[in-house]
């Protein structure tokens, strides 16, 4: 099993879900399986119970699960069927943490963020991750995990360190990340600082971005200068680096990717050479 976890910074709503669904669908295209489950850190168990003026209409599974909009990217992008267990929450981990605590299950030991609730986290990830989510019955190649919220946030802590520990359970081959930052424009110049920032914040929290996706808010690409600082200041090559920038359909997105070599690029990074390209996959 393949991991690609999706994380963003400096501000949230930049489209992480869209560049996770893009990928998951790119990958899709190699003939491999794939399924998503989106992490959402909020203590609320789900989605029903919040004011959609406030969080975007609830989106309702097959199962009843009632769940953030995401997961209705993945279903349509990557058209698979997901069940409510691919949305973890704070709400939902910290409950079967506790109730397992007051099982007596963890034998008498003091209970903790770290390792019992991080633990927690990796197992449900690894668990939800083989459920199969197609007609084919058969267990997924690739779980696409969307880390939401932004990389820095208290909310989040929990989750970037079950992903820091997570890389080792499942080893380098199996785990990339792709960091989704903001290049914002400002007097006609492409703004690199806040992507520095944000991904020295990430490797200090021990995560290292092996793509690093970064959103103009405009219709403009991401010149080649910009794309070399990024690459220069951040401690990634040239490739690792990809725009996205503002496009009329967000199902151009996935085409923009690949246009920069994703796949090329992850099928390296994942050791997924086995995997035949089909030249006219798109
Ligand atoms: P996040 O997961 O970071 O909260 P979403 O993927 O839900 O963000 O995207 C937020 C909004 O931005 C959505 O309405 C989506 O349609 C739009 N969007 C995302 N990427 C693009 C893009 N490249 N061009 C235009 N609109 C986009």
């Amino acid at each position: 099993m393949k991991y690609i976890v999706v994380s963003g910074g400096v501000i949230s709503g930049i489209g992480k879900g869209v560049i996770a669904s893009s990928t998951g669908l790119l990958l899709k295209t190699l003939g491999l399986k794939v399924t998503a489950i989106k992490i959402d850190p909020y203590m609320n168990i789900d989605a029903g119970t919040m004011r959609p003026t406030e969080h975007g209409e609830v989106y309702v599974l097959n199962d009843g699960g009632e769940v953030d909009l995401d997961l209705g990217n993945y279903e349509r992008y990557l058209d698979i069927t997901l069940s409510r267990d691919n949305n973890i929450t704070t709400g939902k981990i910290y409950r079967e943490v506790i109730e397992k605590e007051r099982k007596g299950e963890y034998l008498g030991k003091t209970v903790q963020i770290v390792p019992h609730v991080t633990n927690a986290i990796q197992d449900w990830i690894e668990r939800v991750s083989k459920i199969p989510v197609d007609d084919s019955g058969e267990e997924p190649d690739v779980c696409i995990v969307e880390l939401g919220g932004t990389v820095g946030d208290i909310e989040s802590a929990p989750f970037v360190e079950a992903m820091r520990q997570f890389q080792f359970r499942v080893g380098h081959k199996n785990f990339a990340l792709i960091h989704v930052s903001l290049v914002p424009e400002m007097h006609g110049e492409q703004k690199t600082k806040p992507t520095q920032t944000t991904i020295h914040s990430l490797r200090g929290l021990g995560l290292l971005a092996d793509l690093i996706a970064c959103r103009l808010l405009a219709s403009e690409p991401l010149l080649p200068a910009t794309k070399e600082k990024i690459s220069m200041f951040c401690h990634v090559a040239a490739e690792q680096v990809f725009g996205v920038h503002n496009v009329s359909s967000v199902y151009h997105v996935p085409l923009l990717l690949q246009s920069q070599g994703i796949l090329d690029y992850l099928r390296k990074r994942l050791d997924m050479d086995s995997v035949n390209i089909t030249p006219d996959m798109l």
